[in-house]
């Protein structure tokens, strides 16, 4: 019997659980951890997260409390950006550098990582949300004594990132380093299947494999780098499924949902298989249009969201056997979208060019 998989969170990352676990039967429920209901937890559940903050309310201390709950450890390092840190350096896993704000003489601090700065809140943050840019000669903020690190502004050519997976008997596997491209910290679009030098995806599964390893992870877990100098640098770590691992949903034949799963039931997990090329296209606010299924490849995750700007309400992966026919459907795509959008099918159309 495989057991009932229960999703602390209920967004779009549990809703594709749910959906990875349909062709195997594997129940997937999705909760919210910040209710005040009896959840009806069953002893053999297994609690994943989807999010990583949440209240001590009646929902959120079942999930926490129940003996399956998984990954503990790893929340609790990463679930705070100064932990977080920590861990990595501990780790000897390369990060830009950084110092934790604290007390009086902010701007010395600030100083002693460089001219320029990014702030960011050390609980809590996501899509760029509670990060501040701070320059040698702007005034800090008071409140960020206690309540933030520092770190250096990293002038990265690109931003990759590694999604891998980990069981109980301590196996790991990996997808190939996906590109992606934030706007003002927002996930606009990912290109997955580019060349990437060996030693930079060798390093990356090696430095996520530890963190894994260190914290007896088991599930898919997300590490974001900067490439500086053909270099990585490790920006933040993500234990879940991630939006930068979405084009896995058909460009590769196990998804990271579906590895997700595989991890946490204790199904055999193998190496992904990937071919092809891929792209995925975040719908940050806005609605997709039937026309879109006519270009081949393309295929629309819609997250049944309220459309508000800039929300992430869906996502569009284009999927093809090769990278030229890819660049074929992204042109086509690019027509039909809004006049917004068409910067990400240039830039994904760039990349793929090299
Ligand atoms: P997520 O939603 O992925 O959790 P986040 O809001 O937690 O994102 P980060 O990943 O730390 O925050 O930052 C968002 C983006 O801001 C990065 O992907 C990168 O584009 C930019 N950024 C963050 N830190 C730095 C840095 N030290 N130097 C340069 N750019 C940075
Ligand atoms: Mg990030």
């Amino acid at each position: 019997m495989l057991p009932r998989i229960v999703v602390a969170g209920n967004g779009q990352l549990g809703q594709m659980l749910s959906q990875a676990g349909a062709p195997m039967q594997i129940e997937v429920l999705p909760v919210d951890p910040n209710g005040d209901v009896e959840l009806g937890l069953r002893p053999d559940d297994v609690i994943t997260v989807e999010i990583e903050h949440w209240s001590d309310s009646v929902s959120g201390l079942q999930l926490k409390q129940h003996p399956n709950f998984r990954n503990a450890a790893a929340l609790y390092a990463v679930i705070d950006r100064q932990r977080q840190k920590a861990l990595l350096d501990r780790l000897q896993v390369p990060t830009s550098p950084w110092v934790s704000l604290e007390g009086d003489n902010l701007q010395t601090q600030l100083e002693s990582i460089g001219d320029k700065v990014i702030v960011k809140r050390r609980r809590g943050g996501y899509d760029g949300r509670g990060q501040w840019r701070w320059q040698k000669g702007d005034q800090p903020e008071t409140e960020w004594a206690g309540e933030c690190i520092a770190e250096a502004m990293i002038p990265f050519s690109h931003e990759v990132s590694l999604v891998g997976a980990r069981n109980a008997a301590g196996e790991k596997v990996f997808y190939p380093l996906t590109r992606n491209w934030h706007e003002n910290g927002i996930l606009r679009a990912s290109v997955a299947n580019l060349p990437v030098p060996a030693e930079q995806q060798r390093n990356a599964e090696a430095w996520l494999g530890r963190v894994m390893d260190d914290e007896g992870y088991i599930g898919v877990m997300a590490m974001e780098c900067f490439v500086v100098d053909g270099e990585l640098l490790v920006n933040e770590l993500a234990p879940r499924v991630h939006n930068s691992g979405h084009w896995t949903q058909e460009g590769s034949a196990i998804s990271q949902f579906q590895l997700h799963l595989r991890a946490l039931a204790d199904l055999p997990l193998i190496t992904p298989p990937v071919e092809g090329a891929s792209v995925m296209y975040n719908l940050l606010g806005r609605d997709w249009k039937p026309e879109w299924l006519q270009v081949p490849g393309v295929h629309v995750h819609w997250y049944g969201k309220e459309i508000r700007p800039g929300r992430k309400v869906g996502h569009v992966n284009i999927c093809r056997a090769d990278v030229a026919s890819l660049i074929d459907s992204l042109q086509a795509l690019q027509a039909l979208v809004d006049d917004d959008d068409k910067v990400v099918f240039d830039w994904s159309i760039a990349q793929l060019q090299g």
